[in-house]
């Protein structure tokens, strides 16, 4: 699952560079998420209980304290001898405090806040606190005895809630509901293998229930887990929830139980659409003659990444005239896959190679008999070429006996709340975000 989520990430800040021209701030990991802590908040506080202003783990009430931003041309250097602060005590952080901050990483646009002490009419920066990211920020202690930490900013997970008909596409329609577009990616990879986020029809609706990371309660700084999801697609319900027992058991299942993960992935990549189909005979746009053809094709940008439909062993990884680059992967003794057409090879990809499901094998191009960049997927089944669409392919294992008691409890709450939120009816489509308490 960890290369898969690597994968999808990347996957994932690719389609929102490409289809908004914007770069997302990437997500504080889930390892770094601390629950805020809740309660206490009925109890009569005394005056002398209220706890001190604090900011970056310093008293606020006690300096000056102002924001500012790294301009292109400042250097930590010149900003703090722009504040009082001695060449000799710049130079001691420079040497001594490498392996916390390297000073010549300022970035210019990123913020820091200095805090000075007022005496006297003259003013002193006792302390500099530098932002390398909305999360992270590291505290130049200025004063005798010079100090220099790291620090990071509580992340607060909220729970949240969409919901929405889809007209054109997912993505189209949690933007227009103000909802990260990252979602779509976190949905795509929770239903990789039983939706075809290609085929989504005009009416298909969706109601998710997430976690988003936001730090000082108003700063969002990425989606979490999607808790669950129903999917309706086709007229029919797809239940999905996230459960978890223990550090190692965790996946997402159906309202019965069941995985929602199988064997093999839908398709190769995400957010393609499908420019030719496994038949048995079709007129071959480069050789001019009719020819079956033995793949499907999906056609994509090329560079998109490539993956594995399943785990198993690379078998060939090189280059003919009319493959072009080319991809060969044996899962079992039953089915083998191959991945045509690329426009490079991901890293270390060769024969014997084993790889995960999911895991990015290459990248689409349109080397080797190709009209423009796609991927052709072909499919082996007992050495012979099939449809996989054709198939019925094995589901994974479901939930373990010994938690489905456990997991029918969990998974009711979430499911009943799915049942209770609304879809809108009509063609405005309207907002339905809230925060649930
Ligand atoms: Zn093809």
């Amino acid at each position: 699952m960890k290369r898969r989520a690597k994968a999808i990430s990347l996957f994932a800040a690719g389609i929102l560079i490409l289809l908004i021209g914007i770069t997302l701030s990437e997500t504080a990991s889930q390892d770094h998420e601390k629950e805020k802590l809740k309660g206490g908040a009925t109890e009569s506080v005394s005056k002398e209980n209220i706890p001190p202003k604090v900011k970056f783990g310093l008293p606020v009430d006690s300096f000056e304290v102002v924001q500012h931003v790294v301009e292109s041309g400042e250097s930590f250097g010149n900003i703090l001898l722009a504040n009082g602060i001695e060449y000799g005590v710049i130079h001691h952080i420079a040497e001594n405090f490498k392996d916390i901050f390297d000073v010549r990483r300022l970035r210019s646009g990123k913020s820091y806040t200095l805090f000075h002490e007022v005496k006297n009419d003259t003013k002193v920066a006792r302390y500099m606190v530098y932002e390398p990211s909305p999360v992270n920020y590291i505290v130049f202690d200025l004063q005798d005895s010079v100090q220099v930490y790291k620090g990071e900013k509580e992340v607060k997970k909220v729970r949240k809630e969409v919901s929405g008909l889809i007209r054109s596409s997912l993505y189209e329609s949690l933007v227009s509901k103000g909802a990260s577009p990252a979602l779509t990616m976190h949905m795509a990879d929770v239903y990789a293998w039983s939706i075809d986020f290609f085929r989504i029809q005009k009416g298909d609706a969706y109601k998710v229930i997430y976690e988003e990371n936001f730090i000082d309660d108003t700063v969002s700084v990425g989606i979490g887990r999607i808790l669950a999801a129903d999917f309706k697609h086709g007229g029919q319900d797809f239940y999905s929830f996230y459960y978890e027992k223990g550090t190692d058991y965790k996946d997402y299942f159906d309202e019965k139980g069941k995985t929602l993960r199988k064997a093999f992935l839908k398709a190769p990549l995400n957010f393609s659409r499908i420019s030719s189909r496994y038949t048995p005979k079709r007129f071959h746009p480069v050789l001019k003659r009719w020819k079956a053809h033995l793949g499907t094709d999906y056609a994509a940008p090329r560079g998109t990444p490539i993956m594995s439909t399943a785990n198993g062993t690379v078998i060939k990884a090189g280059y003919t005239r009319g493959n072009g680059n080319y991809v060969k992967v044996k899962h079992n003794g039953t089915y083998t896959t191959q991945y045509l057409h690329m426009s490079k090879f991901a890293k270390g990809m060769k024969v014997g190679k084993v790889v995960k499901q999911g895991e990015v094998i290459g990248y689409v191009g349109s080397t080797g008999l190709a009209t423009g960049p796609h991927v052709c997927y072909r499919f082996w089944k007992n050495g012979k070429q099939v449809d996989p669409y054709a198939q019925d392919l094995p589901a994974a294992e479901p939930i373990k006996e010994e938690y489905m008691a456990d997991y029918l409890k969990f998974m009711s709450d979430l499911k009943l709340r799915l049942d209770q939120m609304e879809l809108p009816q009509d063609k405005k489509d309207e907002v339905l975000i809230a925060s649930v308490k």
